[in-house]
């Protein structure tokens, strides 16, 4: 009876079903009902019926019943080629369903896995008393490869890092590909802590061999977030989420890391989520200012130009600094709207200044690593080059040592194109971040800006008074350009001279000021020189500036 079939076909597998459909107890029709409703299942449902019945046969194929067959002119081939059919259709669903659960670029299984996979990980540990951990895995500038050797580059490079990953795993691990660059390795059987450092660190072994496409050796390094079931989380979710804070510290510690999830980095991301709908805000409610240092000749002591920098006043938490608000403001990408604003205003800045009859000749901006990879950022100076009718040769960008290296190859035609236009280019904390000075010298840049970790040590540091010389001449014998900032006395500020740098910015002489005290600066500055040269006092107006608290 119907009661009996449903009973068989939810215990075992069953690629065919002959379905009466008159049957005692529960109904054919109600039989097959009940059996619909079972999940994935792929069976396919035959009816054999007594009588011709074209109408009821349309209902039940509506239905999805695949076949109808009436039992008093059934042929043993008949029923066969019937039952044939049924186990056709039902690979063709298996094929289908495996299909979805599985990634076609890598091969790998697909985020669909995730949640089933994780969860019966879990739910065995939870019975043998061990653990499970989830290392989710990001690789470091994987847009690079796309952006510089293209899609079937970085498609040839997935692969092989799929490949990679499935050989430094046990058969018991599962490596899921989330999506993009984001893998995840779901690893049962992990008795502590150690075991799943042991897991990264194959990891990275793995990763560290180069990877050969076309004639190309490339090296490629992942950051991996790893949350620890049952003690993170029970959830799938849960578990997700966690890594992908211990992620972000991570990435935040530099290329191919590893970090354990812990619960600070939930106050840390709250916080973070807080600061970005803030600064979401801050664009349209004015909060930001750019305030301007002032860059001076060595040897002439007269202002030769600003730094442009970027402060936030919050309505609640008062100034927030650059530092704090910055790399936020790059991970969500809204440092491409702010920085917009900086452009702009630094730029209608320096046009107000010529009209001030300021003689200022030079503005410099600090691009972030965000901007310069972004395909807009030429036309937008355009635009604001345009707008504001500067002249582009007053203006200067800033880009950091490091952010210059990581991607010096695709970074290369943007500065070229800043050059082209008469915007000079100044690296920004150097010293710091290990330039190969092969490297530097094919780079189109004008000027160096040394560190002020050196500068503030150079009066009492060996080692870093041996830094900035260097940087000074290695600068000069280029042809560069070399500015100290950070100089905060006139013991630093007569060292530097004496090494010969011609450039220098620093509380030494004024702090980043907002454009109305900057001019005043200025003036007050002009005038006290005036002063200072009538008098014949040459000494008084170099060596003690107007101090600017
Ligand atoms: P930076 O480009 O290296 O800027 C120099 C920092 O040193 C500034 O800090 C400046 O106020 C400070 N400084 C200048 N002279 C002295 C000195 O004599 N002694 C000491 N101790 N510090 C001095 P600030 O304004 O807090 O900026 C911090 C960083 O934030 C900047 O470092 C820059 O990387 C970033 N930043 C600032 N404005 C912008 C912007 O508009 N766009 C982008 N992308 N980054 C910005
Ligand atoms: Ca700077
Ligand atoms: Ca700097």
């Amino acid at each position: 009876d119907g009661e009996a079939g449903l009973d068989a076909f939810m215990n075992e597998t069953f690629d065919c079903v002959l379905l009466d459909y008159h049957l005692p107890g529960k109904s054919g029709i109600e039989t097959f009902h009940a059996m619909s409703q079972v999940p994935s299942t792929t069976a396919a449902v035959v009816f054999l019926t007594g009588e011709e019945n074209e109408d009821l046969a349309l209902t039940a194929m509506k239905a999805g019943v695949v076949d109808f067959l009436n039992k008093n002119e059934l042929q043993p081939a008949m029923l066969r080629r019937a039952i044939r059919y049924a186990q056709a259709r039902h690979n063709f669903l298996y094929e289908l369903a495996e299909r979805g659960r599985r990634d076609a670029l890598t091969n790998l299984p697909n985020r669909s896995v995730f949640d089933d996979t994780l969860s019966n990980a879990i739910a065995q540990g939870n019975r043998h008393e061990t653990m499970v951990a989830t290392l989710l895995l990001d690789l470091d500038h994987f847009k690079d490869i796309n952006d510089t050797l293209g899609h079937p580059a970085g498609d040839e490079m997935l692969q092989t890092i799929a490949v990679r990953l499935t050989q430094s795993t046990r058969e018991s691990d599962t490596v899921i590909r989330l999506g993009g660059d984001e893998f995840v390795i779901i690893a049962p059987n992990i008795g502590d802590q150690g075991d799943a450092i042991q897991l990264a660190l194959k990891i990275h072994d793995a990763m560290s061999r180069p990877v050969l496409i076309g004639d190309k050796e490339l090296h490629i390094s992942t950051s991996i977030g790893i949350a620890m079931a049952p003690h993170d989380g029970q959830e799938p979710a849960k578990i997700l989420k966690s890594a992908d804070l211990a992620l972000y510290r991570a990435k935040g510690e530099g290329r191919g890391q590893y970090c354990f999830y812990d619960t600070s980095m939930d106050t840390a991301a709250h916080a973070r989520q807080k600061m970005e709908q803030d600064l979401r805000l801050a664009i349209e409610q004015s909060e930001f200012e750019l305030h301007y240092q002032p860059k001076v000749s060595v040897s002439t002591g007269i202002m030769i130009g600003a730094e442009a920098l970027l402060r936030w006043r919050h309505p609640v938490r008062g100034f927030v600094g650059p530092d704090e608000f910055i790399p936020v403001a790059e991970r969500n990408r809204l440092i491409l709207p702010i920085g917009e604003w900086v452009l702009r205003t630094a730029f209608a800045q320096m046009v107000a200044w010529k009209n001030a009859a300021l003689p200022i000749h030079n503005c410099s901006v600090n691009l972030s690593p965000v901007q310069l990879s972004e395909p807009a950022l030429i036309s937008v100076f355009d635009d604001i080059i345009a707008e504001t009718g500067v002249d582009p040769s007053f203006m200067e960008v800033e880009i950091t040592e490091s952010a210059l290296m990581k991607r010096v190859d695709s970074i290369v035609g943007t500065l070229n194109a800043l050059r082209d236009r008469g915007i000079s280019v100044s690296i920004d904390d150097f010293g710091a971040g290990y330039s190969s000075l092969v490297y530097l010298k094919q780079l189109p840049i004008d000027k160096l800006k040394i560190d002020q970790s050196f500068v503030a040590g150079i009066v009492i540091d060996n080692d870093d008074a041996e830094i900035a010389r260097t940087v000074i001449q290695l600068g000069k014998s280029m042809g560069l350009e070399v500015i100290a900032e950070g100089v905060e006395t006139s013991a630093q500020l007569n060292l530097l001279r004496d090494y010969g740098c011609e450039q220098i910015q620093g509380y030494y002489y004024s702090r980043a000021l907002p454009a109305e005290a900057f001019y005043s600066w200025y003036v007050r500055q002009k005038t006290r020189r005036a002063i200072a040269f009538s008098l014949d006092a040459k000494d008084l107006a170099e060596t003690e500036p107007l101090q600017i608290v």
